[in-house]
C-alpha cells in the first residue's frame, strides 16, 4: 500500500498502527494503518487529496460516539475531523465539523440563542451529528441547520460544495451524507434569540433527563438500533397480536427499539464481553473485554429475536468501520 504523499505531508503527526479502540466511545477496534488528527478543514482536504493520489483508502470520522470499528481495524488512513473553529454572528452560528456538539450547545445557550440546547447531552461532533441527523429530547440536527459546506469526493476528484437543508435530504437518523462519500467540513445553523436564563435552564433539564434514562457505567455506541417507523398498520400486525402497543407509539407511528428489546426479555443478554444494558434495551455495552465480533453477534441475536417474535426488522443506527 502506497502512502508516500500522506507521510510527506504530515510527517510525525501521522500515527501508524493506531488502535481505533482509543478513539471510539465503545472502546473496541483494531489498528488503523495510518491515523491523522486533522486540525483544520484545509488539512482534511489535503489529506484526502493525498490519499486519492496514492490510491490509499481513507475514512473520516469525528468523535467516534456512533462508530464500531472492526477487530481488524482499518487498512488505510483514518482521518479524525478535529477542525474546531466556531463563531456566532447574530442568530447565525458557524461551526467546523470537529466541534463537539455539546460544546456548541452550551456556547450558543450562553450567548442567549435557542435551538441547540437538546444537543448538550449529545456525544460526538457537529459533522457526525449532521451525517446521522442526530437528535434527542425533541430536537434534531436538521431543525436549525442553514447550510453545510462539504467536500464532494467522486471519481478520484474532490470539489467543495455548499448544500442547503433540502439538498441534505434529512430523515430520521438519515441524510444524503449516509449515501455518498462527501465529507462535511463546516456547518451553519440559524438559531433564535431568547433569554439566556431560559436557554441555560433548558441545558440543565436535558442533562438531568439524560442522567435518568441512560446507562453510564459501561462504554457503548449509544443507541444500537433505530426506532421502528411504520406507515401502515399491516407493518405491525404481528407486533399488535403479540403485545399491547402503547397508544403514544401508535400515534407517533414509531416503536422504540429499546421497548421492543425489553418486551422480548433481552435486557442483560450477554455474548462474550458485550451485553444488552439492563438499564436501557437499546444500549449494547462493552463490559471491558468485548470484541467487535461479540457486538455483531449480539446485534444479530437481538434482530433475529425481534423479527421472530414481532415481525419487526430492526436496523442498526451505529456505523461500522473497517468491516
Ligand atoms: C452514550 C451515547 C449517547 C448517545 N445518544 C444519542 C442520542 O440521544 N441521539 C442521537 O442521535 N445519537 C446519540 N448517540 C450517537 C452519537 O452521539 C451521534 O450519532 C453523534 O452525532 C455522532 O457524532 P460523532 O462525531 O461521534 O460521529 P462518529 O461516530 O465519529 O461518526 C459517525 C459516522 O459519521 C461519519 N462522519 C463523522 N464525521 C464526519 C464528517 N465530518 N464528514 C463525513 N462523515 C463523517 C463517520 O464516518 C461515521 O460513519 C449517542 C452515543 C453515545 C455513545
Amino acid at each position: 500500500m502506497q502512502a508516500d504523499r500522506i507521510k510527506n505531508l504530515f510527517g510525525d503527526r501521522l500515527k501508524e498502527q493506531e488502535p481505533l479502540a482509543k478513539h471510539v466511545n465503545i472502546r473496541i477496534g483494531g489498528p488503523a494503518d495510518f491515523y491523522l488528527e486533522a486540525k483544520s478543514s484545509d488539512e482534511i482536504v489535503r489529506a484526502v487529496e493525498a490519499c486519492l493520489a496514492d490510491g490509499l483508502p481513507f475514512v473520516v470520522f469525528g468523535g467516534g460516539s456512533n462508530t464500531l470499528p472492526s477487530d481488524e481495524g482499518f487498512r488505510g488512513l483514518v482521518i479524525q475531523a478535529a477542525n474546531r473553529g466556531w463563531s456566532i454572528d447574530g442568530e447565525r452560528v458557524y461551526a467546523e465539523a470537529g466541534v463537539p456538539s455539546a460544546f456548541l450547545a452550551r456556547k450558543t445557550a450562553e450567548a442567549g440563542l435557542t435551538g441547540l440546547e437538546w444537543a448538550v447531552s449529545l456525544p460526538g461532533t457537529v459533522g457526525g451529528a449532521v451525517r446521522g441527523n442526530a437528535g434527542c429530547f425533541g430536537g434534531e440536527t436538521k431543525d436549525a441547520l442553514a447550510s453545510v459546506d462539504a467536500l464532494r469526493v467522486a471519481d478520484g476528484k474532490v470539489e467543495r460544495v455548499v448544500y442547503t437543508p433540502v439538498d441534505c435530504r434529512f430523515g430520521y437518523r438519515e441524510s444524503a451524507f449516509k449515501r455518498s462519500a462527501d465529507i462535511i467540513l463546516d456547518v451553519e445553523f440559524e438559531l433564535a434569540h431568547a433569554p439566556k436564563e431560559a436557554c441555560l435552564a433548558k441545558l440543565d433539564a436535558v442533562l438531568s433527563q439524560r442522567k435518568l434514562e441512560q446507562p453510564s457505567d459501561n462504554p457503548s455506541a449509544g443507541c444500537m438500533f433505530k426506532n421502528f417507523d411504520f406507515t401502515d398498520e399491516a407493518d405491525i400486525a404481528k407486533l399488535k397480536a403479540a403485545l399491547e402497543v402503547p397508544e403514544a407509539f401508535l400515534k407517533a407511528k414509531r416503536i422504540p427499539a429499546g421497548w421492543l428489546i425489553e418486551q422480548a426479555d433481552l435486557k442483560g443478554t450477554t455474548i462474550g464481553g458485550a451485553r444488552v444494558s439492563p438499564k436501557h434495551g437499546n444500549f449494547l455495552v462493552n463490559l471491558g473485554n468485548a470484541t467487535a465480533s461479540d457486538v455483531l453477534q449480539l446485534i444479530s441475536l437481538v434482530k433475529m429475536k425481534i423479527r421472530d417474535l414481532y415481525g419487526v426488522q430492526l436496523e442498526e443506527e451505529v456505523q461500522l468501520l473497517g468491516f
